[in-house]
């Protein structure tokens, strides 16, 4: 049974890392004129209120997200991020008083011939999210596992995808499932722009996902992660990080100049950033 619901942590530091790098990856896409489908095999609710139980529990935004709000010396990418959650608060876009997940950040800049496809397993989320999509013709939304999912639908009619793979980790075996469904994802589709997210629990298990990528011959595999502490062995997320495949032409300098800001604001002394090509051309 999944237990993991993505209130508790809508906003937090791993989700400015995650939703600005999608953003702008959708950007750069965006950049040739032909119609794409964005694939997020893990979506969840799609948007959050940051008010109701989930988030006042953990109070996660307020060191992510809140932290932006109100500076006035962001890089470019975390100004476009930080727009988008405005336009999601538009009612009253001064306060911070919902959050937009993965799909409502891409449907606020769907072209009008993209498409959407989205998969959420759990049945709570599901419903949030179909209520939320239900009358948008571009947007697809299903109640399956998403790792299959991705590879039913590669590859799409349009030759051109943003995929994100944003898992709960929840189950010991997802690790090495998400690796395996990545490679073989790739294999059926080698252009694809591949976005995966990852957590540090723990260091070995989740460095022995990352290599089994960057060993599996796939080339132009970049890895942007932001540790707001040293690895540990007690409980706790202590790294997050995007590990990117095909990246956008210039991805990589948004990031670094994205890293360098984020290092500074939302994380702790001791903490690291990293934007490495892991595997080149
Ligand atoms: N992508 C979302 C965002 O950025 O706003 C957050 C997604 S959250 C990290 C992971 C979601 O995956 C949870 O809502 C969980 O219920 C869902 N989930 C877990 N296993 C799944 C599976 N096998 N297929 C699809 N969804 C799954």
């Amino acid at each position: 049974m999944l237990s993991y619901r993505h209130g508790y942590h809508a906003g937090n530091y791993a989700d400015v890392l995650k939703h600005t790098i999608l953003l702008q990856t959708l950007q750069l896409m965006h950049k040739k004129d032909k119609p794409l489908v964005y694939i997020d095999t893990h979506a969840g609710a799609g948007g959050y209120a940051l008010s109701d139980e989930f988030a006042q529990k953990t109070g996660e935004y307020l060191e992510g997200v809140a932290k932006l709000w109100d500076k006035t010396d962001l890089p470019q990418s975390l100004q476009d991020y930080v727009a988008a959650v405005r336009h999601f608060n538009e009612e009253n876009p001064d306060e911070l008083n919902f959050y937009p997940g993965s799909p409502a950040i891409i449907d606020m800049e769907l072209g009008p011939k993209d498409r959407m496809v989205l998969h959420e397993l759990h049945s709570t989320d599901y419903v949030l999210l179909d209520d939320y999509f239900c009358e948008d013709r571009q947007v697809k939304v299903l109640n399956g596992d998403g790792l299959q999912g991705l590879i039913a639908a590669v590859p799409p009619l349009e030759r051109r995808a943003l995929v994100l793979v944003d898992p709960s980790y929840e189950m010991k075996t997802d690790y090495q499932d998400v690796a395996e469904t990545l490679i073989k994802a790739h294999k059926r589709f080698a252009t694809g722009v591949f976005l995966l997210w990852y957590p540090v629990v723990n260091r070995a298990q989740t460095e022995g996902m990352l290599s089994r990528l960057a060993n599996s011959g796939i080339k132009r595999q970049l890895r942007i992660e932001q540790a707001i502490k040293p690895d540990s062995d007690e409980f706790g997320m202590t790294a997050a990080g995007l590990w990117v495949i095909n990246p956008p032409w210039q991805l990589d300098e948004i990031a670094t100049e994205l890293m360098d800001y984020l290092g500074k604001t939302l994380g702790q002394a001791d903490g690291n950033i990293t934007v490495k090509w892991e595997v080149g051309e």
